[in-house]
């Protein structure tokens, strides 16, 4: 119950365009091109990218102003949900 009422990230532009200041930026995303699969941004609102096998390498996330915002833990959400 406690869980169901936590925000969900809105998948709006205004939150990719803050999204991709970081994601795009990290170098997880840019050594497994991430842009070239679906979805390719604001991972923590439309869930994992369709890569597998990424390995993880640093994550921007809780620099991101949507990260604390929406109480978000623990980063990587490309990788997980
Ligand atoms: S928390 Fe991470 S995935 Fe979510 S908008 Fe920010 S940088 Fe993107
Ligand atoms: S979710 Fe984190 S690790 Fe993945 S691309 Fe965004 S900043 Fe990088």
């Amino acid at each position: 119950m406690f869980e169901s009422n936590k925000p969900t990230v809105e998948d709006t532009e205004e939150n990719r365009a803050i999204c991709r200041q970081y994601c795009k930026n990290c170098q997880n995303y840019k050594k497994h091109n991430l842009e070239q699969f679906q979805p390719n941004e604001l991972f923590c609102g439309c869930g994992q990218s369709s890569e597998t096998g990424m390995k993880v390498i640093g994550c921007f996330c809780p620099a991101c102003p949507l990260f604390t915002k929406y109480h978000l833990r623990g980063g990587y959400f490309c990788v997980r949900r």
